[in-house]
Order: C-alpha cells, then structure tokens, then sequence
C-alpha cells in the first residue's frame, strides 16, 4: 500500500504538495521540500484541525442577520526547512539538477519517504526525508534527515529551524480558496535549548495561542540554535567522510490553546518524551496503530491492486483527516491545504461518517460529539435566523459559526440540520448505544427537529410544506420544498420523536427534558408533520421534483456547453444558473440513497434518468451518489464508470484543484461506493441490509464491518456473497430482503 511519485518539475509540485501530505487528523503537513522550493509555485502549510482566526466578513450591503465574522484555518509557522549544504554547495531538488528522485506514501507504516540523489563534484550523495504525523501521540510531527554519502565527502550543513513569518494563502478568482492572503500569527518569543528550541505565538483575531517546540537529535553533528525576529534557526554541522551516513531525527510538537490549559507545558512535555523514544520507537507505534486500523478498514479487490490501491488512499486519508478529539471534525479539504479555509460541511455527515462507523465507531462518536459542543452555536444562529427556538446547524464552521458569506448557498441549505440528525440516527442504529443517545443525541434531534416546525408551515391541503430553503444542488437556491431538504426533515422530526418515545419507555428522558423541556405533545407535533410531508412529484415523468418551480425553468443544453465553460460556477452569474433546469450535484438522486425506503422502483429510475442529463458533477460530490444508486437500480456499467471516476479524483486532479487540497467528501464517497453501492448496504433500525452485486469482471471483494460490537467480514463475488462473523453474538442480517441468521465464526453463503 504505497502511493509512489517520482515527478519533479515544478508544474506538478502543488499537487504532489496535496497527495503527500503528512497529517494525523491533529496537525497536518503539506508535502513540502525541507529544502525550499526555489521560485515554483508552491504552497507551504502546517495546520491544526481547528485552529482558526476570526476574519470580519465584509458586505458593502449588509443585510440583518448576515454572518459578521468567519473562522479561518491558519497556517501556521514554517517548521518544514532543513537546508542542506555540502562544502557551501547548496543540495536542492529544485535548483541542483538532482540525479535521482523518489517520493511515496507509505499507508501501513505511516510515514511519506522522499528520496533524492546529487552529484556532488566530490562524488554521489543521497538525501532521503521521512515524516510522519503520528498517530499515537497527535501534537508529533516527526522528521528524519539521512544524507549518505555515496562518494562525496566535505563540510556537511544542514539549516533548519521554526520561522513564524507565515500567511494563508488566497486566490482571488476562485470561491473555493479564500479571496485575502493574511497573516493571522502573531510572533510572541522564543526560547532556546541546547538542541532546538520553542515558539510562542498567538492568533489574536481568535484569542487563541499555541507553542511549538524543535528539538533534533543523532549522532555525528554538533547543533547551534540561534534565536532571531521571527522565530529560531537550527544550524547542524558535520564533518561527512565518503562512505558515511549522517542521521537527522527532527521532533517538533505542537500544542495549542484550544486543548490544553498550559500549551508551553504540553509541548515541552511531548517532545521530551519523544526524544527518549527515539525515532525507531515512534516510528513502530505508527505501524502498530495503523495494522489495528486496516485489520477492520482494509478493502481487498482481488485481481485490481489499482483499484484496491486507490480505495486503500481513500480510507487512509479520511484516517488522517478525521478529528478524534470530539470538538473537530473533517474540514472539506481534510488537513492537506487550505481551500474551504479549513470549514467543516456536511460531507463529514453523509459522507464521511459512514465509513468510521462502521469500521470504528468510537471515531464517529467523536464526530457526534463534535456536533453536540457546538449545539449551543446552532441555537443562536436558529435565533440570528428569525426562529424563536430550536437549532440550526451552520453551513460552513469550523467553531460552530457561520462562516458563510453567501447565504443563497450557504445558509439557506437547512438540511444540514437534517444530515446531522441522520448521522445520529444512524450511530444509534448502528451501536445501539441508547445512553449516549439519552446523554447527547436526543438533545441534537429534538432541536433540530423543532427547528422545521418554525421553518415549515402546514398549507392549505393540510400537507407540510418547507419554503425558501437550498438544496444540496448549489446550481438551484432558495426555493419551495427542496425534495432533498423535506425528505430529510421528515426523518428528523420522525426520529426525535423516535427517540424520545423510547427514552421515556426506558426511564432516561431526565436529560432531554431538561435540556429541552420536550413533551409528549411537542413530539406528537414532531410525528405529525413528519407524516404530512409535502414530496413534490410528477407524475406525467413519474420522478420527484427537486423542488416546486424547479421543472418549471429551461433546461441547460450541457452538450452546448463548451468544455471550458466548467465547472459553471466559475463562468455563469449565480442567477443565471438558477433560472435553469442544471445541477451541481446529486440532490433528488441523493434523497433517494439515503432516504428512499417506500419510494416507488420506476419513480427512482425516472428519476435518476432525468437528473443524470442536468447534472455536471461540478461538485466532487456527486459521482459517487450516482455511482451507488446506480448499483440500487442494477445499472452495473453506469455504477462501476462513476466509482472510478470517484476513486481517482484526487489521484488523477480531475477536478484540477487537488493542489488545494483533498476532495475528502469524495474520499469518503469511494468507500460509499463500494459498500453502499456494490454491496448494497443500508443501516436501518432492524440491522444490516444488504443487496450485493460484484461488478461483474471482478472475482472477489472483501471488506468488513462493525456493527453492534460484531466484526463481520463480506466476502462478494459473482456468483455469491459470503458473511463471517469474526467477533460477537450471533445476529441476523438481510440480503436481498431475507433474513438470514449470522452464527459466530461459521460462513453463511448467500
Ligand atoms: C459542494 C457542497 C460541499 C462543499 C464542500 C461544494 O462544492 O457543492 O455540497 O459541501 O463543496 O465540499
């Protein structure tokens, strides 16, 4: 499981910067040269989840209510550089002509390896770089110099150090990157130890401070730090024989204020550590971490190590993106660059969630928990909005916010209230665990759904009707009864009052209610409208409607549009895009995923059709969706052409801004794909559903999954599909609709 590279030309150093990256879903590096990048285009990050600066959001026409203030990721100080000279001669991949060039990924050891080769007048010298963001202490970042002289010979520097004199970076032309480069570090002192030193810096915008500490240890060198205005250098020095090798273990930490009361402490105390350890110890429990993870994540395609290669990228780089601290989540970029300024969306809900929930839940429950921390924020912007109570989840956020400025797209998309609910809904089901659903859950749902009854109103037909709301399609805005939107709102009221109906069978509604003051009645008004539901239909195409105006409009001749028109939303004013029949992404088709149970077979397949001819996939969240219900309606060739199409997103930047990070939605959506899609899986209350259909020039996949405390491994291939049950209580499952009993460690073929 190794992505290898062995490009080196500045063109494609960006995104050679994205796909190498370095995180651990706490701290994240990009893929960055330690020597610098001479004169290239080149992004240079270092971010922690969650680590962000409050930036005033400017409108020369503020209405009421628009968001004020946005949180921003930061990037924080340079702690990458190590530049390295032999006899003054500076060894640079970029400027030296280098005579030899690897760089990869390595997934079950956790680390990225670079490798470069020179030719040094007084002979070959190789310089080989490994990092790893670890996983078992979360403030490491870890760096490992070996120059081995293959010949050459001389005076050996290395420059390293800490550097604080950092912006964020922007692009004014795209929405996707923020628009304004700025410095959010403030600079406050360093410290200097015998072998590195110390940083303090605060974000003032966001009162929020954090200190990195940099030690280095080996053999053979002598270490000289030297303080200076915006932070320290490190200067290593060596005298290199032909023949030798010089080792360079660089332990930098990081701890901010967000977590620890005593940042300076924190990181100090880290390193410490982790100089005992030593490089080899670090290096270990990394693989040690990473061979628990793949023993439930790994997914076998048997006959395609592309394939598997690509899914196995996928599922490593939601590992390295997800927050498991319980107040982050998976910003729509992971840690690996900067675009979306480091938000988090609902792609961490309907997208990314299943995945850890079903091979470790204990990291979704983090997710969740990330929510409920923010349940408070979610009450106040419900207020901003005009609603006298309840929740409303923001947009975009990263403290719990809004951080959008552009509420047509942004806040008016209220289903993120429902996808939140869904993905506790969907931990419930999938853990049965009832007290943390009585502690936190209920509290999320009944918020959220009283929110809808404030949002909708009943019409005159009696039916319950959703106005001026945005769908997941950004191509379509504020509009009445978004499908998308009702359908998820009617899971949402009807799961609170679920929910709340067996805590208090159970005796352990005294959370809720007092967090809530929910009633019978309250809830009872909850049912209610979830049963009277408006679903816009058609019935001449016999498809659901994406929202009461929307077939209404002209349709986009997409096969008019010229390729370089793409993705519309850099080309076309938003009315424009509004006023027709065109989608961004999945929507209806999305519903029917994830909410279609009791739809009609034919208005699915309608449905799916109709959309598919207006949809550009502009967003990279939409393949996948398409991929997997394409798979529900037995469309093999469509599901396997759109799952490959999600698989090699990043890999192959087909959306040509991977250098601004990955597509981690996406990421999530490869997984989907394969287990939602192939396999057909869907959780619902009464366990584990399945309708698996191999793609049909596949021998055999394999994948596994927890459910209830169970470990079970799927086996499919053409003719069959085989479940183990390799851990837990025997428990039955359903394949194509049949019950079939699971006993523990016996094979059940179906
Ligand atoms: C999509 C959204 C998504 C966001 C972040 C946008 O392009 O339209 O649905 O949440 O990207 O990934």
């Amino acid at each position: 499981m190794v992505l290898s590279g062995s490009q080196l030309d500045k063109e494609s150093l960006l995104l050679e910067e994205t796909l190498f990256h370095t995180a651990n879903g706490y701290l994240g590096v990009r893929g960055n040269f330690e020597e610098g990048s001479d004169d290239a285009e080149s992004v240079r990050g270092f971010y922690v989840n969650g680590l962000y600066d409050t930036v005033g959001l400017e409108y020369p026409e503020r209405l009421y209510g628009f968001a004020q203030t946005a949180q921003r990721m930061v990037n924080l100080p340079d702690i990458q550089t190590m530049k390295v000279f032999l006899d003054g001669v500076e060894l640079n991949p970029l400027k030296s002509r280098p005579i030899g060039y690897s760089r990869s990924l390595d997934m079950e050891k956790g680390i990225s390896e670079r490798c470069i080769r020179y030719a040094h007048a007084s002979g070959a010298i190789a310089v080989t770089v490994t990092r790893m963001a670890s996983f078992t202490h979360p403030e490491l970042f870890l760096t490992v110099m070996e120059v081995v002289s293959e010949g050459a010979a001389g005076k050996l520097e290395i420059h390293a150090g800490v550097d604080c004199d950092v912006s964020n970076y922007a692009n004014m032309n795209d929405p996707r990157v923020a628009a304004d480069a700025a410095r959010h570090i403030c600079f406050s002192g360093s410290q200097l130890f015998e072998d590195g030193g110390l940083v303090r810096c605060s974000i003032p915008g966001s009162g929020l401070n954090f200190v990195i500490v940099q030690r280095f240890a080996g053999n053979g060198f002598s270490i000289e730090p030297g303080a200076h205005d915006n932070g320290f250098d490190v200067r290593l020095t060596s005298e290199l024989t032909a023949g030798a090798s010089i080792i360079v273990e660089k332990i930098t930490t990081i701890s901010d204020s967000r977590r620890r009361g005593d940042p300076a402490k924190h990181a100090i105390e880290t390193a410490d550590q982790c100089v005992q350890a030593g490089s080899r110890t670090l290096l270990c429990e990394q693989k040690s971490y990473l061979e628990s993870f793949w023993k439930v994540a790994a997914i076998d395609v048997e006959g395609f190590p592309e394939i598997q290669d690509a899914l196995r990228f996928s599922m490593y780089e939601l590992l390295q993106s997800v927050g498991r601290d319980g107040m982050t989540a998976v910003s729509a970029k992971g840690l690996s660059g900067e675009g979306y300024e480091g938000h988090y969306f609902w792609d961490t809900e309907i997208y990314i969630f299943p995945f850890f929930l079903l091979t470790h839940p204990d990291i979704a429950k983090g997710l969740l928990d990330f929510r409920y921390s923010t349940l408070e924020s979610a009450r106040g912007h419900a207020l901003l909005m005009g609603h006298s109570r309840g929740a409303l989840y923001p947009w975009r956020t990263i403290a719990g916010g809004e951080c959008s400025a552009y509420y047509p797209s942004g806040s008016a998309q209220y289903h993120i209230n429902g996808d939140v609910a869904h993905s506790f809904m969907q931990y419930w089901y999938a853990t049965g665990d009832l007290d943390y659903m009585a502690l936190k859950g209920a509290e999320v749902l009944v918020e959220t759904a009283r929110l809808w009854l404030e949002a909708g109103h009943y019409g005159s037909d009696g039916k319950f009707l959703i106005h001026a709301v945005t769908g997941p399609d950004e191509y379509t805005c504020i509009v009445n009864n978004n499908y998308y939107t009702n359908r998820c709102a009617a899971a949402n009221l009807r799961g609170a009052a679920e929910l709340c109906g067996v805590l208090w069978r159970e005796g352990k509604a005294d959370v809720v209610e007092s967090a809530t003051g929910i009633t019978s009645d309250e809830a009872d008004a909850f049912m209610r409208a979830a049963d009277a539901m408006w679903f816009p239909y058609n019935v001449e195409l016999d498809i659901h409607e994406q929202d009461d105006s929307f077939l209404r409009k002209p349709v986009w001749d997409l096969d008019k549009t010229p390729p370089e028109r793409f993705p519309l939303l850099l080309h076309y004013h938003p009315l424009y895009l509004y006023r027709h029949q065109v989608c961004k992404q999945a929507d209806t088709v999305l519903a029917h995923f994830l909410f279609g149970d009791g739809v009609k077979e034919s208005t699915m397949l309608n449905s799916y059709e109709y959309y598919e001819r207006i949809t550009t996939h502009d967003s990279s969240l939409s393949r996948c969706i398409f991929s997997i219900m394409a798979s529900r309606l037995g469309m093999a060739d469509k599901a396997y052409a759109y799952f490959t199409d999600t698989l090699r997103t990043d890999l192959d930047n087909t959306h040509g801004n991977t250098r601004d990070g990955l597509h981690t939605a996406n990421l999530g959506g490869s997984w989907l794909s394969l287990v939602m899609g192939f396999a057909g899986l869907r959780l619902r209350e009464d366990g584990l559903h399945f309708r698996p259909a191999l793609p049909s020039h596949w021998e055999r996949a394999v994948f596994r999954l927890r459910y209830r405390g169970r470990l079970i491994r799927v086996q499919m291939e053409r003719e069959q599909t085989e479940f183990l049950l390799e851990e837990g209580e025997g428990f039955p499952i359903f394949v194509n609709g049949r019950s079939h009993m699971l006993e523990n460690k016996m094979a059940r073929i179906v």
